[in-house]
């Protein structure tokens, strides 16, 4: 990046900028080299600035929530990386049980917030990492609910910086996968939120905090799950566990004895070592199962090759 956008870059932001920021600091993996530019907007005309300003210069950008479900590059990141999970903030739930909620806010307070409210189907996403920005993109899901059920309305920003409001029916969600223009920066989002009985609501939570203890290594830094389960009877973590791969280690990186569809990394694991993994467990399970294994994680900021690879372009 020119000194002269840098330059410009940090004239215009009224938020916090960081040059060469490691990305393994915003990284639940703790994985991902420096990124040239990352910024937590202050507010949304901020933010608008910002994409203006990228848009004029060409300069690449990458939105990020709380990094829960990426494999950044230990190579760098080059542009600039956006976060709105230190600054779109605000929550509110009004007395008819919308939910309006900024995408920076953490999935867990408004898991939370609904409980306390009585409001129901959100409860089994309670442990789910990440902003509610990051989860409406991935469709983020746990024991039979998906964050998109109750969604009302989401508003995004254009690359041209130009705010714009989507109604559900004008998105399509799937499993782990929505049609939000990647382009397209997600700042805010109504739900719906419906009453439901107290006692339930508090059992489904209880259940589903006491699944995701017991089948997730929760005490090392991940990503989640690797890959999406294919469609069939048979999830990903027992392929990969049938195959024999549990504890399979490259580097720092290891494919976790706990659950076999998360890699953990031990402390100084680097992208290539966990992108070494995930070849040999794609590659396996293609050989034994006849099946093609899909990323659920994203990649962030690797060249065109490998995002072809693992079907990113
Ligand atoms: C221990 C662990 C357990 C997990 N368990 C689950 C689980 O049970 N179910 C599940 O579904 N997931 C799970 N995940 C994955 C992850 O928590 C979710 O995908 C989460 O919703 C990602 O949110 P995030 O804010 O961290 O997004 P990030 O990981 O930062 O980003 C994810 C994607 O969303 C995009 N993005 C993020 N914010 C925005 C925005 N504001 N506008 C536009 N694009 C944006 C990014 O570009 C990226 O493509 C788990 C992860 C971990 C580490």
């Amino acid at each position: 990046m020119k000194n002269q956008i840098r330059q410009m870059l940090e004239g215009s932001t009224r938020g916090a900028l960081w040059f060469d920021e490691p990305l393994a600091k915003h990284t639940t993996f703790g994985i991902g080299g420096p990124a040239e530019c990352l910024v937590y907007p202050a507010d949304k005309s901020d933010l608008m600035q910002l994409l203006r300003l990228c848009e004029k210069y060409n300069v690449v950008t990458h939105f990020i929530g709380s990094g829960s479900n990426v494999l950044a590059n230990s190579s760098g990141v080059e542009g600039l990386v956006i976060s709105l999970k230190k600054t779109f903030k605000s929550f509110k739930i009004t007395e008819g049980l919308q939910i309006i909620t900024d995408s920076g806010v953490m999935l867990g307070t408004m898991v939370r917030q609904a409980i306390k409210r009585g409001i129901s189907g959100l409860e089994s996403l309670i442990g789910v990492p990440g902003t509610v920005g990051g989860a409406l993109i991935m469709n983020a899901g746990a024991y039979g609910t998906e964050i998109s059920r109750n969604l009302f309305e989401a508003t995004v920003l254009t690359k041209q910086g130009k705010e714009k409001k989507l109604l559900k029916d004008q998105l399509k969600f799937s499993y782990r996968s929505s049609s939000f223009n990647p382009e397209e920066i997600l700042i805010a989002a109504v739900f719906n939120g419906e009453a439901g009985d107290p006692d339930q609501i508090q059992t489904a939570r209880n259940l589903a905090s006491a699944r995701r203890k017991a089948s997730q290594p929760l005490q090392f830094r991940s990503a989640g799950s690797i890959f999406k389960n294919p469609v069939g009877d048979t999830p990903t973590g027992l392929l990969i566990d049938q195959a024999g791969l549990k504890g399979t280690r490259c580097g720092d990186a290891e494919i976790s004895e706990k659950h076999a569809n998360f890699i953990v990394n031990h402390r100084h694991a680097t992208s290539d070592d966990v992108l070494t993994l995930i070849r040999k467990m794609k590659n396996e399970i293609f050989a034994l199962n006849n099946i093609h294994l899909e990323l659920e994680i994203k990649l962030l900021g690797f060249p065109n090759s490998i995002m072809k690879e693992f079907g990113h372009a």
